[in-house]
């Protein structure tokens, strides 16, 4: 084995979702161009306006996730492990990337409609206190934050008059942090739920051309967890950190046909999307350096990317013709950070 699988395998693992064909495709008779051979991690692309070898797209990844998975299996393939070592003292991230309308959102939050669609967020929160249940000879202190960022500015998501443009500090005993941001200890699943809640509230949605309400931000709710343990008559405190990231679409911003300040912010999307892509592939890759600090998105993860932490990131896709182009220049980005 490589040292490049190794690094993979212990540090940086990237899954694949394709979601279903939605009723409104089936109502303007798209054609399905996605099949995904679970069994094999593959993946294979029919390009609509493709012939003979040009035809066929083949990629594979460390798990793939297929148009019939359950978010039970999509947890247990991704965010598990993940929430594991958090419970152990390390820091994990798990993202969602995509074209907006491919179900980062539904991937990471879920929806309410049944318990069944509850996401990786709220399967996570429920994790973190079953394992604390069944941990009496530990304690335990967990905090919340949640945060938005927006052309390169931090919002506070949960602050009571939700701050803006919160800067980033440094410090060497902790690290880069964002000053003033509110964090809140947290007892159970149902008041992490709420601050989710009240988070996506306030969280900033612009319209596009592609999908109304279609988030123009990345999103981030932060878990702490500090656990203490006597341990020969001595206190050991180990803290854990997660970060779950829905990211803002990927599609490139002439579909959108952006101008102004939206314009703009497709600038900054693409921007910290290509910074964050560098930044794996550069950790996958074990180059010496990495870019963290071309972008706040990195910066801020910075502790939680590279090095004794565990990141997943969960590429989205749809399944049909007209999305060719931004399934295949997701399929790319994700296929650099194996
Ligand atoms: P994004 O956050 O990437 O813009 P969403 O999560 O909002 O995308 O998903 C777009 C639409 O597709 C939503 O109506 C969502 O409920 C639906 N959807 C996405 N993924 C799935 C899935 N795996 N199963 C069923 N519906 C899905
Ligand atoms: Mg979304």
């Amino acid at each position: 084995m490589s040292s490049k699988q190794q690094r993979n395998e212990e540090c940086v693992k990237v899954a694949m979702r394709c979601r279903p064909i939605s009723k409104q495709e089936i109502q303007d008779n798209r054609q399905e161009i996605v099949k995904i051979d679970p069994e094999r991690g593959e993946i294979i692309v029919n390009n609509p306006k493709g012939e003979g070898s040009e035809n066929k797209n083949v990629f594979t990844f460390d798990v793939v996730i297929n148009q019939k998975s359950t978010q039970e299996h999509v947890y247990k393939m991704t965010a598990l492990p993940i929430v594991e070592s958090v419970l152990e003292g390390y820091n994990g991230t798990i993202f969602a990337y995509g074209q907006t309308g491919t179900g980062k959102t539904h991937t990471m939050e879920g929806n309410n409609e049944s318990p069944d669609n509850r996401g990786i967020i709220p399967r996570t929160f429920e994790h973190i206190y079953r394992v604390i249940e069944g941990t009496p000879s530990k304690q335990f202190l967990v905090r919340a934050s949640f945060l938005e960022l927006y052309n390169e500015e931090i919002r506070d998501l949960l602050a009571k008059n939700a701050k803006n443009k919160l800067q980033l500090h440094e410090n060497p005993d902790s690290g880069v942090y964002v000053k003033d941001l509110s964090s809140f200890i947290i007892q159970n699943p149902n008041e992490m739920n709420k601050k989710l809640a009240d988070g996506r509230e306030n969280r900033k949605v612009g319209a596009t051309k592609m999908n109304e309400g279609s988030s123009r931000s990345h999103s981030l709710f932060m878990i702490t967890v500090e656990m203490s343990e006597i341990k020969d008559g001595q206190q050991h405190i180990t803290v854990g950190k997660l970060n779950l990231v829905d990211l803002a679409g990927s599609e490139r911003q002439s579909k959108t046909q952006a101008t102004g300040e939206r314009f703009k912010e497709a600038i900054n999307i693409n921007q910290s999307l290509a910074t964050l892509g560098n930044v794996i592939s550069a950790l996958v890759d074990n180059k010496p350096y990495i870019p963290y600090r071309d972008s706040k998105l990195t910066r801020l993860l910075q502790d939680s990317l590279g090095g004794n932490t565990k990141t997943v990131m969960i590429a989205n896709i749809g399944p049909v013709d007209y999305n060719y182009d931004e399934t295949i220049s997701t399929l790319r980005y994700a296929n650099r950070a194996k």
